[in-house]
């Protein structure tokens, strides 16, 4: 996507995609800025330890912990986070404004921190609710520091907390792997929990495009929102941040669905 965008705006620059091994991970890093890279994305499962390579960090890398785009200029490396970027405005041109509403978020890794923290910045209201709960509390833990005045809160594990926050929400997204192509099988929301129709259903899973959790939302004539929108404007923050110019987002999307083998 990033190569169309280049292509459609007449930019010489490539996008290449070079796999490292962790043991490898500042050597090539150096690399990278010796060889005069503008910049690069990083993913899993380099993100978190990335954060001590840079010279700089944005403060959304240093509230989410985790850094997922760098730019190198004059030989300095600043590393940034997109992925809140990319969540809230995707969220935002479904049609759905984030100010106010109650959010019941599922999820406690890297990509439930940058919705948190999206959605917490946004003014939602926010419920976190994770399989393995002691997670979700570390995150609201180590997100409060930088949402003062936020309302975030940590769920107990049991099924009574998740179905009055669902009961009460007006977003759903799920930032769990469940229902990911190779991932764990179904939809993160547990059985006999029920969507509404006045809901939207946010997927960050983007394969498949129709997820478990997105056919129960159209069952249930909620709004489906999947993640490849995200995935999208997450890369084209990052465009920005390298070249100084935004990328024709429709451009990027054509691209990453054609990638993906879709139409
Ligand atoms: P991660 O750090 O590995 O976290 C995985 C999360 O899924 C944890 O909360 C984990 O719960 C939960 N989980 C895993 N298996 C489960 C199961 N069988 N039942 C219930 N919960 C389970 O992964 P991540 O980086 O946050 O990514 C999460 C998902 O978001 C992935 O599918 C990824 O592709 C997607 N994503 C999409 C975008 C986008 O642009 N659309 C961006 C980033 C990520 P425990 O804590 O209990 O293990």
């Amino acid at each position: 996507m990033h190569n169309a965008a280049f292509r459609a705006l007449g930019l010489h620059w490539h996008y290449l995609a070079l796999p490292v091994d962790p043991r490898d991970l500042s050597v090539a890093v150096a690399g990278l800025r010796a060889l005069g890279f503008a910049g690069f994305n990083v993913t899993i499962p380099h993100k978190i330890a990335m954060l001590p390579l840079m010279d700089e960090l944005s403060e959304d890398a240093v509230a989410i912990g985790a850094v997922n785009t760098v730019v190198i200029r004059d030989g300095r490396l600043t590393g940034h986070n997109t992925d809140a970027y990319g969540f809230l405005t995707t969220l935002e041109a479904s049609g759905f404004a984030p100010a106010g509403r109650q959010a019941l978020v599922l999820g406690a890794g890297g990509a439930a921190r940058a919705v948190v923290y999206a959605l917490a910045r946004a003014g939602t209201v926010v419920r976190l609710w994770n399989r393995t709960p002691e997670r979700a509390s570390r995150l609201v833990a180590d997100l409060a520091p930088h949402l003062a005045g936020a309302s975030v809160a940590a769920l107990p594990g049991d099924g009574a907390a998740l179905a009055g926050a669902l009961s009460k929400a007006d977003l759903v997204v799920n930032a769990t792997s469940v229902g990911m192509k190779g991932g764990p099988a179904g939809s993160p929301l547990p059985a006999g929990l029920l969507l509404r129709p006045d809901m939207t259903v946010f997927d960050l899973v983007y394969t498949p495009p129709l997820t478990p959790l997105l056919r129960q939302a159209r069952a249930a004539r909620a709004r489906p929102v999947g993640g490849l929108g995200m995935l999208v404007r997450q890369g084209a923050r990052a465009f920005t941040l390298w070249t100084s110019i935004e990328p024709s987002v429709e451009v990027m999307e054509r691209a990453a669905r054609r990638a993906l083998g879709r139409r």
